[in-house]
């Protein structure tokens, strides 16, 4: 690593030991770097990308594969958990490098210092199988992060999808609207918008924070191109575990137009312990939101079982069986009442 970056992590309160940065990869954006610079460790966009010290704590219960994508992997490059979606990852490495990451033993430059791409001949072995697998209705293009691929590429990949009948839907989940706003260019949006089926792209955001005017010029300019916005978030402690910093994350996508999918509980990825937020508190986040925030705002708060097993929603439960016919329903004041109501 460069003297340069060292410093520079080193001055916003992170670790650069070398053990760390060996084991997990870091890069931020030049984007990113502006915003991060002068901020304080403690700061949400800081714990988000700059190593910290704490990454070097692991528990037992950590995993490499904490979602268990490997065992359900028919070729490379896809994950086939559900029956009617596969996960399409076309390359493993990212515009920036999450701390909390999920995939972290997956993604960055290192991997057996294999290509960050898959091959042609990987992306025909993922293309063939999702042709030949009819029952696929959505194909997910994650990573790493699709959008860090060429717009050639990408042009490649979505207009393969186009001409396979039984893929309906395409969905990208992606950083690059975030964390490296100015690589949506002129390219990009032409190539998605081109693309003629249900073009869906869920933007990875934990924080109102990271809505900079150019994040917000990258999500309008998306928004334009006829991009179906949704995003997605982690919860994180020293983040965003608080009702009003995902308030204001909420209401700013929602007041840009993007749909707020999922809040994820974090995973048992290596070294995120310090990220980890009870699910009890998660839930208690969840039950403050409901009604303070609208539908469109709301999320559901999902959390990823270890091995494999897909994800669940966790959110609190609102009724309760009270008898033969009755039960009780919980208000989002806390409010007890009958359902049916008594007469
Ligand atoms: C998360 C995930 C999906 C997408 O799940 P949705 O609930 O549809 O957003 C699909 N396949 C795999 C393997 C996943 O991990
Ligand atoms: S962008 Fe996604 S895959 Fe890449 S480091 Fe962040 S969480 Fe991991």
């Amino acid at each position: 690593m460069k003297a340069k970056d060292k410093a520079f992590i080193e001055e916003l309160g992170g670790s650069a030991d070398e053990a760390l940065l060996s084991r997990y990869a870091y890069r931020v954006s030049d984007y990113l770097k502006s915003k991060l610079a002068n901020r304080s460790s403690n700061d949400p966009l800081v714990k988000q990308y700059i190593p910290s010290a704490s990454e070097l704590e692991q528990s037992e219960l950590e995993r490499d594969d904490p979602i268990g994508d490997g065992a359900h992997s028919p070729v490379k490059g896809i994950v086939h958990r559900y029956p009617d979606r596969v996960l399409f990852t076309p390359v493993h490495v990212c515009p920036v490098y999450c701390r909390y990451c999920f995939r972290r033993e997956m993604v960055g430059p290192k991997d057996g210092g294999g290509a960050a791409m898959l091959s042609q001949e990987e992306l025909e072995g993922a293309l063939a199988y999702i042709a030949s697998r009819t029952d696929i209705y959505e194909v997910i293009l994650t990573g790493g992060d699709p959008l860090v691929i060429s717009s050639k590429q990408l042009d490649f990949i979505l207009s393969r999808l186009q001409a396979i009948e039984h893929v309906q839907v395409v969905r990208i989940h992606s950083r690059v609207p975030a964390a490296d706003p100015m690589r949506v260019d002129e390219k990009m949006l032409s190539v998605l918008s081109r693309f003629e089926k249900a073009l869906y792209l869920a933007i990875h955001i934990n924080h109102a924070d990271e809505l900079s005017m150019e994040v917000r010029g990258a999500i309008k300019q998306l928004r334009a191109g006829g991009v179906i916005l949704l995003s997605q978030s982690v919860l994180l402690k020293g983040v965003n575990d608080n009702e009003e910093a995902l308030e204001a994350l909420f209401r700013g996508l929602v007041a840009l137009g993007v749909k707020p999918y999922y809040l994820h509980h974090p995973d048992m990825a290596r070294g995120t312990g310090h990220f980890r937020v009870n699910i009890e508190d998660g839930q208690a986040l969840m039950r403050g939101l409901q009604g303070r925030l609208s539908g469109l705002a709301l999320p559901r708060y999902m959390l990823d079982i270890p091995g494999g097993y897909g994800k669940v929603p966790l959110e609190p439960i609102y009724i309760r069986r009270k008898g033969d016919i009755l039960y009780e329903v919980v208000d989002y004041k806390g409010g007890v009442h009958d359902y049916p109501p008594k007469k």
